[in-house]
C-alpha cells in the first residue's frame, strides 16, 4: 500500500479479534507496528505471532482509560521507534444489559474504554502527527455508531460518541495533513461475536450456531465480517492515496446499514 513502508503504527486493543488482524495486516505492510491491551501475556503472544512472519512489532501493556498509562505507551514507543504516524483507536469492550438493569458501573466502564479510551490516545498522539503535518486516526466505531441497538445502550452510546469526536477532530486536523476517520463493522467473525452468540443461546434457549446465523441474517449479505476486511480499509484510509478523504465513518457490514 502506497506510503506505508517504515509508518510507526499504534493498534489499541492489538491483542484481540480485529486488532489482532489490523497489526497482522498493517506489519505485512512493513510498518513498525506497536500493539496495546492490558494483558501483557495475550498480548505477547499476538506479537510473537507477527515476529515469526517478520513483522516489526512492539508490545506494551496499557490501559487506554488511564491518561498517564498512554503518556508511559507514547514515551515508549518514542525512545524505540519516534513519535506515532497512525493512531488506530480499537480498544473497546461490548457488555448487553437492558437499560433499567444495566448497573451504573458497567456505563461508566463501556464508555470509559470505548469513548474516553480513544480520547486519551488522541490527547497524547495528536499533538505529534500535527507537529509532522501528517497523521491518521482511524477510530473502530460499529455500526451502532449509527444506529441504535435493544441492550446495548452503553455501547451504542459510546460508538456515538466517538462518531461525533471523529467527525469535529478532522474539521480541527483538516488543514495540517492529518485525517481522521471510523470503521464500522457489522458483526465479526470472532472470538467476542461468538462470546456474545454464546450468552445469548443461554438466555433465548436456543444453539449458538442458531444465534450466530440470526446474527448473519440481520446483514443482506447473509453473512459475519472478516476481521481482515475491516483491517483492508485501514490500510487504504492510512495509505498516501486516501489523504482526502477526513471525518467519515465507513461501514464494513454486509448492508446491514446504509447511513
Ligand atoms: P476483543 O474483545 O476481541 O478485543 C478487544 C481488545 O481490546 C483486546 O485486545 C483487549 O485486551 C483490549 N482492551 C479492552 N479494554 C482495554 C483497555 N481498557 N485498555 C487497553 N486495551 C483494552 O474485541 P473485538 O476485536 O471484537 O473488537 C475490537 C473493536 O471492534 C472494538 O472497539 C469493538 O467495539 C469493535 N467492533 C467489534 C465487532 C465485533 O463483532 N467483534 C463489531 C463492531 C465493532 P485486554 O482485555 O487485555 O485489555
Amino acid at each position: 500500500m502506497v506510503g506505508l513502508e517504515n509508518k510507526i503504527v499504534l493498534v489499541t486493543g492489538g491483542s484481540g479479534g480485529i486488532g489482532q488482524a489490523l497489526a497482522r495486516e498493517f506489519s505485512r505492510q512493513r510498518c513498525r507496528v506497536a500493539i496495546a491491551a492490558r494483558r501483557q501475556e495475550t498480548l505477547s503472544a499476538c506479537a510473537e505471532e507477527i515476529s515469526r512472519h517478520g513483522g516489526e512489532v512492539f508490545a506494551i501493556a496499557c490501559d487506554v482509560t488511564d491518561r498517564q498509562q498512554v503518556k508511559q505507551l507514547g514515551a515508549a514507543i518514542s525512545a524505540r521507534w519516534g513519535a506515532v504516524q497512525i493512531l488506530i483507536n480499537n480498544a473497546g469492550i461490548a457488555r448487553a444489559a437492558s437499560f433499567t438493569e444495566m448497573a451504573d458501573e458497567l456505563w461508566d466502564e463501556i464508555l470509559a474504554t470505548n469513548l474516553t479510551g480513544s480520547y486519551n490516545c488522541c490527547k497524547v498522539f495528536l499533538p505529534e502527527m500535527l507537529r509532522a503535518k501528517w497523521g491518521r486516526i482511524i477510530n473502530i466505531g460499529s455500526t451502532t455508531a449509527k444506529v441504535g441497538y435493544r441492550h446495548v445502550t452503553a455501547y451504542t452510546a459510546s460508538k456515538h460518541g466517538l462518531l461525533g469526536l471523529t467527525r469535529s477532530l478532522a474539521l480541527e486536523t483538516a488543514r495540517q495533513a492529518v485525517t481522521v476517520n471510523m470503521i464500522c463493522p457489522g458483526y465479526v467473525d470472532d472470538e467476542r461475536t461468538r462470546e456474545n452468540a454464546q450468552v445469548m443461546a443461554q438466555k433465548a434457549g436456543k444453539s449458538v450456531a442458531e444465534i450466530l446465523q440470526l446474527f448473519a441474517a440481520s446483514a443482506p449479505q447473509q453473512r459475519l465480517i472478516e476481521a481482515d476486511e475491516v483491517a483492508s480499509l485501514a490500510l487504504l484510509i492510512a495509505s498516501e492515496k486516501l489523504g482526502g478523504m477526513t471525518g467519515q465513518a465507513i461501514n464494513v457490514d454486509g448492508g446491514a446499514v446504509m447511513a
